[in-house]
Protein backbone atom coordinates (compact mmCIF):
# COMPACT_ATOMS: atom_id res chain seq x y z
CA UNK A 1 0.00 0.00 0.00
CA UNK A 2 1.48 3.61 -0.70
CA UNK A 3 -0.40 6.75 0.58
CA UNK A 4 -2.53 8.47 -2.38
CA UNK A 5 -1.16 11.74 -3.47
CA UNK A 6 -2.52 14.33 -5.13
CA UNK A 7 -0.70 16.79 -6.51
CA UNK A 8 -3.22 18.74 -8.10
CA UNK A 9 -3.97 22.55 -7.28
CA UNK A 10 -6.13 23.11 -4.09
CA UNK A 11 -9.72 23.34 -4.54
CA UNK A 12 -12.63 24.72 -3.17
CA UNK A 13 -14.11 21.26 -2.62
CA UNK A 14 -16.01 21.39 0.73
CA UNK A 15 -14.56 18.09 2.59
CA UNK A 16 -16.73 18.53 6.07
CA UNK A 17 -19.27 21.20 6.76
CA UNK A 18 -20.77 21.58 10.19
CA UNK A 19 -24.15 23.55 10.30
CA UNK A 20 -25.46 24.98 13.77
CA UNK A 21 -23.32 22.45 15.19
CA UNK A 22 -24.54 22.66 19.32
CA UNK A 23 -22.92 20.37 22.45
CA UNK A 24 -24.28 20.72 25.83
CA UNK A 25 -23.32 18.51 28.83
CA UNK A 26 -25.02 17.63 31.65
CA UNK A 27 -24.11 18.59 35.05
CA UNK A 28 -23.65 15.68 37.39
CA UNK A 29 -26.16 16.01 39.84
CA UNK A 30 -25.44 15.19 43.92
CA UNK A 31 -27.78 12.90 45.63
CA UNK A 32 -29.30 15.92 47.77
CA UNK A 33 -30.31 17.35 44.49
CA UNK A 34 -31.60 14.71 42.48
CA UNK A 35 -35.08 16.44 42.21
CA UNK A 36 -33.99 19.86 40.84
CA UNK A 37 -33.70 20.52 37.14
CA UNK A 38 -31.12 19.04 34.93
CA UNK A 39 -28.83 21.85 34.08
CA UNK A 40 -26.53 21.51 31.29
CA UNK A 41 -22.85 23.10 29.76
CA UNK A 42 -23.22 25.38 26.85
CA UNK A 43 -20.23 24.32 26.01
CA UNK A 44 -20.65 24.45 21.86
CA UNK A 45 -23.76 26.79 20.60
CA UNK A 46 -24.83 26.76 16.92
CA UNK A 47 -21.28 26.47 15.64
CA UNK A 48 -20.76 26.83 11.86
CA UNK A 49 -17.42 25.56 10.13
CA UNK A 50 -16.48 24.59 6.66
CA UNK A 51 -13.27 22.61 5.82
CA UNK A 52 -12.44 22.44 2.29
CA UNK A 53 -9.99 20.68 0.60
CA UNK A 54 -5.93 21.98 0.16
CA UNK A 55 -6.92 24.26 3.39
CA UNK A 56 -5.85 24.90 6.80
CA UNK A 57 -8.54 26.28 8.95
CA UNK A 58 -7.26 27.14 12.64
CA UNK A 59 -9.89 27.53 15.42
CA UNK A 60 -8.51 29.72 18.06
CA UNK A 61 -9.65 30.67 21.42
CA UNK A 62 -8.88 30.96 25.30
CA UNK A 63 -9.62 27.16 27.03
CA UNK A 64 -12.96 26.37 27.98
CA UNK A 65 -13.63 28.15 24.69
CA UNK A 66 -15.20 24.97 23.19
CA UNK A 67 -12.76 24.46 20.40
CA UNK A 68 -11.44 21.05 21.52
CA UNK A 69 -15.20 19.90 21.91
CA UNK A 70 -15.86 20.96 18.18
CA UNK A 71 -12.81 18.96 16.66
CA UNK A 72 -14.40 15.67 18.78
CA UNK A 73 -17.76 16.64 17.56
CA UNK A 74 -16.53 16.29 14.09
CA UNK A 75 -14.83 13.75 14.63
CA UNK A 76 -17.99 12.04 15.77
CA UNK A 77 -16.23 10.76 19.50
CA UNK A 78 -19.09 13.12 20.89
CA UNK A 79 -23.09 12.49 20.22
CA UNK A 80 -24.13 16.45 19.28
CA UNK A 81 -26.79 17.96 21.05
CA UNK A 82 -27.92 20.02 17.68
CA UNK A 83 -26.88 20.81 14.18
CA UNK A 84 -25.50 18.89 11.18
CA UNK A 85 -22.25 17.10 9.47
CA UNK A 86 -21.88 16.70 6.20
CA UNK A 87 -19.04 14.66 4.65
CA UNK A 88 -18.41 15.28 1.17
CA UNK A 89 -22.33 16.61 1.16
CA UNK A 90 -23.45 13.93 2.41
CA UNK A 91 -25.63 14.36 6.57
CA UNK A 92 -23.66 12.26 8.60
CA UNK A 93 -24.47 10.59 12.32
CA UNK A 94 -22.51 7.80 13.17
CA UNK A 95 -22.61 5.78 16.54
CA UNK A 96 -19.61 3.23 16.58
CA UNK A 97 -19.19 0.10 14.64
CA UNK A 98 -19.10 -0.01 10.95
CA UNK A 99 -20.38 3.22 10.57
CA UNK A 100 -17.81 4.91 12.60
CA UNK A 101 -14.41 3.20 11.09
CA UNK A 102 -15.77 4.18 7.65
CA UNK A 103 -16.34 7.99 8.83
CA UNK A 104 -13.00 7.85 9.86
CA UNK A 105 -11.44 6.55 7.12
CA UNK A 106 -12.28 9.97 5.62
CA UNK A 107 -12.24 12.10 8.94
CA UNK A 108 -8.98 11.68 11.45
CA UNK A 109 -8.04 13.51 14.39
CA UNK A 110 -4.24 13.93 16.07
CA UNK A 111 -4.32 15.01 19.82
CA UNK A 112 -2.46 17.36 21.76
CA UNK A 113 -0.43 14.69 24.20
CA UNK A 114 1.31 12.29 21.81
CA UNK A 115 2.63 10.73 24.59
CA UNK A 116 -1.29 9.75 25.93
CA UNK A 117 -2.33 9.45 22.33
CA UNK A 118 0.39 6.27 22.18
CA UNK A 119 0.11 3.10 23.66
CA UNK A 120 3.45 2.82 25.68
CA UNK A 121 3.74 -1.09 25.94
CA UNK A 122 4.07 -1.24 21.97
CA UNK A 123 6.15 -0.30 19.47
CA UNK A 124 5.42 2.32 16.45
CA UNK A 125 5.19 -0.80 14.36
CA UNK A 126 2.09 -2.00 16.07
CA UNK A 127 0.64 1.24 16.50
CA UNK A 128 1.26 1.93 12.51
CA UNK A 129 -0.05 -1.83 11.73
CA UNK A 130 -2.94 -1.46 13.77
CA UNK A 131 -4.04 1.74 12.08
CA UNK A 132 -3.42 -0.01 8.66
CA UNK A 133 -5.18 -2.92 9.31
CA UNK A 134 -8.46 -1.29 10.90
CA UNK A 135 -8.32 0.86 7.39
CA UNK A 136 -7.44 -2.28 5.36
CA UNK A 137 -4.60 -0.13 3.97
CA UNK A 138 -1.77 -3.21 5.27
CA UNK A 139 -2.31 -5.30 2.26
CA UNK A 140 -2.10 -8.68 1.31
CA UNK A 141 2.03 -9.84 2.29
CA UNK A 142 4.27 -9.11 5.09
CA UNK A 143 6.23 -7.30 2.31
CA UNK A 144 3.55 -4.97 1.39
CA UNK A 145 3.30 -3.90 5.07
CA UNK A 146 6.40 -3.40 5.70
CA UNK A 147 6.31 -1.20 2.75
CA UNK A 148 3.43 0.90 3.75
CA UNK A 149 4.88 1.36 7.17
CA UNK A 150 8.38 2.37 5.68
CA UNK A 151 5.74 4.71 3.76
CA UNK A 152 4.68 5.86 6.44
CA UNK A 153 7.29 7.10 8.40
CA UNK A 154 8.79 8.45 5.60
CA UNK A 155 5.65 10.49 4.74
CA UNK A 156 6.26 12.29 8.45
CA UNK A 157 10.03 12.59 7.56
CA UNK A 158 10.86 10.02 10.02
CA UNK A 159 14.23 8.69 8.24
CA UNK A 160 15.70 5.98 7.89
CA UNK A 161 11.97 4.30 9.18
CA UNK A 162 13.94 1.27 10.13
CA UNK A 163 15.59 3.21 12.60
CA UNK A 164 12.02 3.81 14.60
CA UNK A 165 10.17 0.90 13.07
CA UNK A 166 11.11 -1.03 16.55
CA UNK A 167 11.09 2.03 19.04
CA UNK A 168 8.59 2.38 22.09
CA UNK A 169 7.08 5.65 22.98
CA UNK A 170 9.25 6.08 25.36
CA UNK A 171 12.36 6.28 22.97
CA UNK A 172 11.18 8.98 20.97
CA UNK A 173 11.01 12.56 21.29
CA UNK A 174 7.99 14.94 22.02
CA UNK A 175 8.52 15.70 18.12
CA UNK A 176 8.92 12.17 16.96
CA UNK A 177 6.09 10.72 18.76
CA UNK A 178 3.88 13.37 17.04
CA UNK A 179 4.83 12.52 13.90
CA UNK A 180 4.46 8.84 14.39
CA UNK A 181 1.05 10.28 15.85
CA UNK A 182 0.31 11.42 12.11
CA UNK A 183 1.89 8.92 10.63
CA UNK A 184 -1.15 6.51 12.72
CA UNK A 185 -3.17 9.38 11.19
CA UNK A 186 -2.06 8.96 7.48
CA UNK A 187 -2.55 5.33 8.06
CA UNK A 188 -6.09 5.61 7.10
CA UNK A 189 -5.62 8.08 4.12
CA UNK A 190 -8.19 10.36 5.02
CA UNK A 191 -9.36 13.55 3.24
CA UNK A 192 -9.74 15.59 6.91
CA UNK A 193 -7.00 15.71 9.36
CA UNK A 194 -8.58 17.17 12.70
CA UNK A 195 -5.34 18.78 15.01
CA UNK A 196 -6.24 19.41 18.47
CA UNK A 197 -3.83 21.39 19.55
CA UNK A 198 -0.89 19.24 18.13
CA UNK A 199 2.16 21.14 18.94
CA UNK A 200 0.99 23.03 22.17
CA UNK A 201 2.67 19.99 24.29
CA UNK A 202 6.29 20.25 22.09
CA UNK A 203 9.33 22.25 23.03
CA UNK A 204 9.41 25.27 21.05
CA UNK A 205 12.24 24.49 18.83
CA UNK A 206 10.23 21.69 17.34
CA UNK A 207 6.79 23.18 16.89
CA UNK A 208 7.69 24.60 13.17
CA UNK A 209 8.91 21.93 12.17
CA UNK A 210 5.83 19.56 13.10
CA UNK A 211 3.23 22.98 11.83
CA UNK A 212 6.00 22.46 8.08
CA UNK A 213 5.43 18.83 8.16
CA UNK A 214 1.04 19.37 8.29
CA UNK A 215 1.74 22.17 5.62
CA UNK A 216 3.78 19.85 3.71
CA UNK A 217 1.12 17.21 3.80
CA UNK A 218 -1.63 19.20 3.79
CA UNK A 219 -0.16 20.33 -0.17
CA UNK A 220 1.18 17.37 -1.05
CA UNK A 221 -2.13 15.03 -0.10
CA UNK A 222 -4.34 18.20 -0.28
CA UNK A 223 -6.03 17.32 2.93
CA UNK A 224 -8.15 19.44 4.69
CA UNK A 225 -6.79 20.19 8.08
CA UNK A 226 -8.42 21.90 11.02
CA UNK A 227 -5.99 23.09 13.43
CA UNK A 228 -7.46 24.03 16.78
CA UNK A 229 -5.05 26.51 18.77
CA UNK A 230 -5.21 28.84 21.64
CA UNK A 231 -1.86 30.46 19.76
CA UNK A 232 -3.29 33.36 17.21
CA UNK A 233 0.24 34.05 16.15
CA UNK A 234 0.37 30.50 15.06
CA UNK A 235 -2.96 30.94 13.57
CA UNK A 236 -1.46 34.00 11.18
CA UNK A 237 1.67 31.85 10.19
CA UNK A 238 -0.18 28.09 9.41
CA UNK A 239 -3.48 28.52 8.78
CA UNK A 240 -5.44 29.70 5.54
CA UNK A 241 -8.73 30.77 7.34
CA UNK A 242 -9.05 31.45 11.16
CA UNK A 243 -12.63 31.02 13.07
CA UNK A 244 -12.21 32.74 16.16
CA UNK A 245 -14.12 31.10 18.99
CA UNK A 246 -15.33 32.88 22.64
CA UNK A 247 -17.53 30.70 25.57
CA UNK A 248 -19.13 28.21 22.72
CA UNK A 249 -19.55 30.42 20.06
CA UNK A 250 -18.15 31.65 17.17
CA UNK A 251 -17.40 35.37 17.30
CA UNK A 252 -15.06 35.91 14.06
CA UNK A 253 -14.05 34.86 11.12
CA UNK A 254 -12.18 35.07 7.33
CA UNK A 255 -8.49 34.68 5.55
CA UNK A 256 -5.97 34.50 8.41
CA UNK A 257 -3.88 37.71 7.37
CA UNK A 258 -7.00 39.49 7.91
CA UNK A 259 -7.92 38.20 10.81
CA UNK A 260 -5.08 38.49 12.50
CA UNK A 261 -4.17 42.03 10.82
CA UNK A 262 -7.67 44.02 11.04
CA UNK A 263 -9.25 41.81 13.61
CA UNK A 264 -12.84 43.78 14.16
CA UNK A 265 -14.28 41.54 17.28
CA UNK A 266 -12.92 43.45 20.52
CA UNK A 267 -12.38 39.62 21.74
CA UNK A 268 -10.20 39.01 18.81
CA UNK A 269 -8.47 42.36 19.01
CA UNK A 270 -7.65 41.34 23.27
CA UNK A 271 -6.38 37.97 21.61
CA UNK A 272 -4.14 39.60 19.33
CA UNK A 273 -2.72 41.90 22.35
CA UNK A 274 -2.11 39.33 24.30
CA UNK A 275 0.14 37.70 21.60
CA UNK A 276 3.55 37.90 21.93
CA UNK A 277 4.15 38.59 18.13
CA UNK A 278 6.78 41.78 17.26
CA UNK A 279 5.86 41.60 13.72
CA UNK A 280 2.34 42.69 14.09
CA UNK A 281 0.42 44.40 15.14
CA UNK A 282 -1.46 47.21 13.50
CA UNK A 283 -4.91 49.04 15.19
CA UNK A 284 -7.97 46.84 14.64
CA UNK A 285 -10.22 47.60 12.23
CA UNK A 286 -12.82 49.32 14.80
CA UNK A 287 -12.23 51.90 16.76
CA UNK A 288 -12.31 49.83 20.51
CA UNK A 289 -10.00 51.03 23.06
CA UNK A 290 -7.36 47.71 23.21
CA UNK A 291 -6.98 47.55 27.16
CA UNK A 292 -9.52 45.98 28.93
CA UNK A 293 -8.03 42.31 29.02
CA UNK A 294 -9.40 41.60 32.50
CA UNK A 295 -12.04 39.19 33.59
CA UNK A 296 -12.75 35.55 33.55
CA UNK A 297 -14.44 33.58 30.68
CA UNK A 298 -18.30 33.57 32.05
CA UNK A 299 -19.74 30.22 33.07
CA UNK A 300 -21.17 28.18 30.60
CA UNK A 301 -23.62 26.31 32.64
CA UNK A 302 -25.74 29.66 32.99
CA UNK A 303 -23.98 31.81 30.12
CA UNK A 304 -24.76 35.26 29.85
CA UNK A 305 -27.40 35.93 27.26
CA UNK A 306 -26.93 38.50 24.41
CA UNK A 307 -23.15 38.49 23.37
CA UNK A 308 -21.56 36.43 25.62
CA UNK A 309 -18.47 38.33 25.45
CA UNK A 310 -19.94 41.63 26.71
CA UNK A 311 -19.42 41.32 30.67
CA UNK A 312 -15.59 41.72 29.34
CA UNK A 313 -16.09 43.69 26.58
CA UNK A 314 -14.79 47.02 26.21
CA UNK A 315 -17.17 48.84 23.71
CA UNK A 316 -20.17 47.18 25.34
CA UNK A 317 -23.82 48.86 24.23
CA UNK A 318 -27.04 48.38 26.32
CA UNK A 319 -28.25 45.80 23.76
CA UNK A 320 -25.51 43.98 24.05
CA UNK A 321 -27.06 41.94 27.53
CA UNK A 322 -29.88 40.92 25.43
CA UNK A 323 -29.61 40.75 21.60
CA UNK A 324 -27.61 37.73 19.93
CA UNK A 325 -25.47 39.39 17.82
CA UNK A 326 -25.60 37.72 14.35
CA UNK A 327 -22.65 37.41 12.06
CA UNK A 328 -22.06 40.61 10.25
CA UNK A 329 -19.68 40.87 7.25
CA UNK A 330 -17.00 43.58 7.62
CA UNK A 331 -16.19 44.42 3.88
CA UNK A 332 -12.49 44.68 4.22
CA UNK A 333 -12.30 41.82 2.74
CA UNK A 334 -14.00 38.69 1.05
CA UNK A 335 -15.91 36.43 3.64
CA UNK A 336 -14.65 38.55 7.19
CA UNK A 337 -17.19 38.66 9.21
CA UNK A 338 -17.65 39.60 13.17
CA UNK A 339 -20.71 38.68 15.61
CA UNK A 340 -21.00 41.54 16.96
CA UNK A 341 -22.88 44.62 17.33
CA UNK A 342 -20.21 47.57 16.21
CA UNK A 343 -20.50 46.36 12.99
CA UNK A 344 -24.78 46.50 12.94
CA UNK A 345 -25.12 48.78 9.75
CA UNK A 346 -28.80 49.90 11.18
CA UNK A 347 -26.97 50.80 14.47
CA UNK A 348 -24.85 53.62 16.13
CA UNK A 349 -20.74 52.14 14.88
CA UNK A 350 -18.19 53.85 16.23
CA UNK A 351 -16.40 56.79 13.61
CA UNK A 352 -13.95 54.56 11.65
CA UNK A 353 -16.05 51.27 12.15
CA UNK A 354 -16.38 50.04 8.34
CA UNK A 355 -20.38 49.40 7.56
CA UNK A 356 -21.33 45.80 7.49
CA UNK A 357 -24.22 43.44 6.47
CA UNK A 358 -25.69 40.70 7.72
CA UNK A 359 -24.67 36.95 6.63
CA UNK A 360 -26.45 33.47 7.42
CA UNK A 361 -25.40 32.31 10.80
FE1 LIG B 1 -18.77 43.97 22.67
FE2 LIG B 1 -21.36 44.29 22.14
FE3 LIG B 1 -19.69 43.56 20.19
FE4 LIG B 1 -20.32 41.85 22.13
S1 LIG B 1 -21.73 42.71 20.60
S2 LIG B 1 -18.29 42.24 21.34
S3 LIG B 1 -20.46 43.20 23.91
S4 LIG B 1 -19.69 45.50 21.33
Amino acid sequence: MTIRETPAAPTTEVVLEAAGLTKHFPVRRKLRSLFKPVRFVHAVDDVNLTLRRGRVTALVGESGSGKSTVARLLAQLYPRTGGEIKLHGQPTRVRGGRAFRAYARRVQMIFQDPFASLNPVHTVRYHLTRALRIHQRAGRTPADLETALCDLLTRVQLTPPERYLDKFPHELSGGQRQRVAIARALGADPTALLADEPVSMLDVSIRLGVLNLLRNLKERLNLAILYITHDIASARYFADDTMVMYAGRMVEGGDSETVTQRPAHPYTQLLIDSAPDPDQIQGGTGSVPRDAGGGEPPSLIDPPGGCRFHPRCPAVMPRCSTDLPPRLEIGDAPGHWAACWLYDPAGAAPSGTPAAREIGS
